[in-house]
């Protein structure tokens, strides 16, 4: 669960999520305004 820095709506589900050897990446859509981003961790 990620928060959208456009809106502040909350996005449940990653549309995509992939690792590399270093990180943990999550690709968010926010349904709300359409912003995408991306969480690393
Ligand atoms: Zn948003």
């Amino acid at each position: 669960m990620a928060k959208c820095p456009n809106c502040g709506t909350e996005v449940s589900k990653p549309e995509r999520a992939f690792k590399n050897r270093f990180f943990h990446v999550e690709a968010y859509a926010c349904k709300k305004c359409g912003h995408n981003f991306k969480f690393t961790g």
